[in-house]
């Protein structure tokens, strides 16, 4: 059976119709006033249905999704944490939903405060002098990061400065948000265990270094434990240190970045702070910055006077603007709610659950999977495929399979580090019993793939599409239920 005949929803019947509009809401003549070549010319093609099917389509449809919600997700760098609920609610209050971006600062007191508290909480998380929140995504913040390192170096006469490192291992938007940024990339290489090598980076450190972007722990889940002596030699060198704090959670309440020495960092309140992501977005990527940056932070900035009334500015020696007023405001919302009920006790406690996680499953898998690296790693680590090669099942065919299980697949084929890189990371707010499931079905799955290679490389097998082409399900989607139709 093909897609498209399993997912038929030819449901429009003529003549049905599921909906009541008010009567005279226009004037009778209103619409002659509106120039021609604006009026519609033929009828629209909307499907009649009633509303029972309408509902009945679109529970339907929302059931054949995975989410947090309904399953395990252990998509590594991604932290695919539980969104809790109370975050929904706090984010919908009218008194904050109704607010109008242009209504003077008087009358917005309350969504100043939560905005400069927010910043406050997550200065104080990070050791940092003062954050911005106006970025609207991680890759955002870091473009926002960079272009702080470029004004500072040019704000002292120093416009030379335009390279910067990254390390092999770096998630792709690191390199890319530097391109952006118009700056120029130099890649240093990881030492066998996954940390940088130190001296790879020495060679690199000359008069043209504007910065070195890191990701501690880094995309394998090792803690970088040369970092003093990392940071040491960039600022020797005249560069800056930025912090890819997109997945903070391994540090969250045990280490901050501002005291290993870095003057830049993202933080991504969709992973770390438990606000959702991907489809369920949109995101927000607060950038944080030591003291001798915080004059550069984009405009407008949310500030509080003697009085205790909070007010926005928009500084002079700004980089500028990098978004529309404050950013997403109602993902701000729910980030503070999660801080506010987790509260500063509970907080430090979410970096050593999440390691622990990740270390439990890690050990309890790694008879069958291949581990590369060896020892305790942080919130997250990478197996490099199925230690038994010989059965031609790859990283791809076990995520597939994972499907049928019902679970979501980890993170597969990144850091490039390996050929069949398989990245796990559980989070802290999973049980015992899910990890010791997942677990369970995925020994299963290795077993499988012993007795049985050629039904686990056809999986998975039981969900509505299998195996679509990767390259146009993403650069050429089919969204719509007319190009499906067209398309089968
Ligand atoms: C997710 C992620 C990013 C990018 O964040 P977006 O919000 O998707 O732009 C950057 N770095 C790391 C390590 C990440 O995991």
């Amino acid at each position: 059976m093909k897609v498209y005949d399993k997912l038929i929803f030819e449901l429009s019947r003529p003549g049905r119709k599921g909906y009541e509009l008010p009567q005279n809401r226009f004037e009778k003549n209103a619409l002659k006033d509106l120039p021609a070549d604006l009026l519609r010319k033929e009828e629209p093609e909307l499907p009649e249905v009633s509303e029972l099917d309408v509902v009945r389509h679109f529970t339907n449809l929302s059931s054949k999704n995975f989410g947090v919600d309904t399953g395990f997700y252990p998509l590594g760098s991604c932290t695919m944490k539980y969104n809790p609920k109370i975050n929904e609610e706090v984010a919908a209050m009218p008194e904050f939903t109704a607010l109008h971006p242009l209504q003077p600062a008087d009358s917005a007191q309350g969504a100043l405060e939560l905005y400069y508290n927010l910043q406050k909480a997550l200065s104080n998380i990070a050791g940092l002098a003062e954050f911005t929140l106006n970025p609207y995504a991680g890759a955002h913040g870091e473009l926002t990061g960079l272009m702080v390192m470029r004004q500072y170096h040019i704000s002292r006469g120093d416009e030379k400065r335009r390279k910067v490192i990254v390390p092999d291992s770096a998630h792709g938007t690191n390199p890319a948000s530097a391109m952006v940024a118009g700056l120029e990339v130099v890649e240093v290489k990881s030492k066998p265990n996954g940390s940088i090598d130190v001296e790879d980076l020495k060679p690199l450190l000359d008069e043209n270094v504007a910065g070195i972007m890191m990701t501690n722990p880094n995309t394998l889940g090792m803690f970088e434990t040369e970092i003093m002596e990392i940071a040491k030699l960039v600022h020797e060198a005249g560069g800056l240190l930025y912090y890819d704090g997109a997945n903070l959670n391994p540090m969250l309440g045990k280490v901050r970045p501002g005291d290993m020495g870095f003057d830049i960092m993202h933080i991504n309140l969709h992973k770390t702070f438990s606000t959702p992501h991907g489809g369920g977005g949109p995101g927000s990527g607060p950038v944080g910055v030591a003291a001798h940056l915080v004059d550069l932070l984009p405009n407008p900035r949310v500030k509080k006077d003697a009085d205790g009334k909070f007010y926005v500015e928009s500084g002079e020696k700004s980089l500028g603007s990098i978004s529309s007023f404050l950013g997403n405001f109602g993902v701000m919302m729910k980030a503070y709610a999660y801080i506010l009920s987790l509260g500063k006790e509970n907080i430090k406690n979410v970096g050593p659950m999440a390691t622990l996680n990740a270390n439990y499953i890690k050990e309890s898998l790694k008879d069958d999977y291949l581990l590369p690296i060896e020892g305790a790693c942080k919130h997250e680590f990478v197996f490099d495929g199925l230690k038994d090669k010989s059965t031609g099942v790859t990283t791809l065919n076990v995520a597939k399979r994972l499907l049928d299980y019902g679970f979501h697949a980890p993170t597969i084929y990144f850091p490039l580090l390996f050929h069949e890189s398989m990245m796990i990371e559980p989070t802290e707010t999973e049980s015992k019993e899910t990890l010791d499931e997942f677990i369970e079905v995925m020994h299963k799955v290795a077993k499988e793939a012993k007795e049985d290679p050629e039904m686990v490389k056809s999986a998975p097998h039981t969900t509505l599409i299998s195996h679509p082409d990767e390259t146009t399900a993403a650069k050429k989607p089919i969204l719509s239920y007319r190009q499906l139709k067209a398309n089968s």
